[in-house]
């Protein structure tokens, strides 16, 4: 048990975590994406309750929500949490978020949008 409870992010991740196949290809949901991978989750448990997470992922400043459930339902849910992915800041989950090219692709709102003027570190 960790000496710190767990945050509502890592909870949520830990949610998806446990969905996950067993031939998965990981988790790296950005952080402001999180919230609405749990929700798709959550949809896609109603209509295909023996479904498992295949991956997560960010490519091009989109949502990639890869699943081993190919029905209609759960395509039409897997494509509308992408499309909607391209309006929420991936990195604080604000909405009205918009597509940033800074040397990448990346959906950010104007807060968290570092301007190539500005090196960003860490990535
Ligand atoms: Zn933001």
């Amino acid at each position: 048990m960790s000496a710190y409870p767990a945050t509502p992010r890592e909870e949520h991740l830990s949610v998806l975590r446990a969905n996950l196949a067993p031939d998965n290809t990981g988790l790296w949901c950005p952080r402001g994406w999180v919230a609405l991978s749990v929700a798709t989750h959550r949809a896609l448990q109603r209509v295909d309750p023996n479904y498992k997470i295949v991956g997560i992922k960010e490519k091009f400043g989109r949502l990639v929500f890869s699943a081993d459930s190919y029905t209609p339902q759960a395509r039409a849910i897997i494509t509308y949490a992408e499309n909607l992915s391209c309006h929420i800041c991936q990195n604080c989950g604000a909405p009205d978020a918009g597509s940033v090219t800074a040397g990448w692709i990346a959906t950010l709102c104007d807060g968290c949008t570092v301007y190539p003027s500005e090196p960003r570190r860490g990535y």
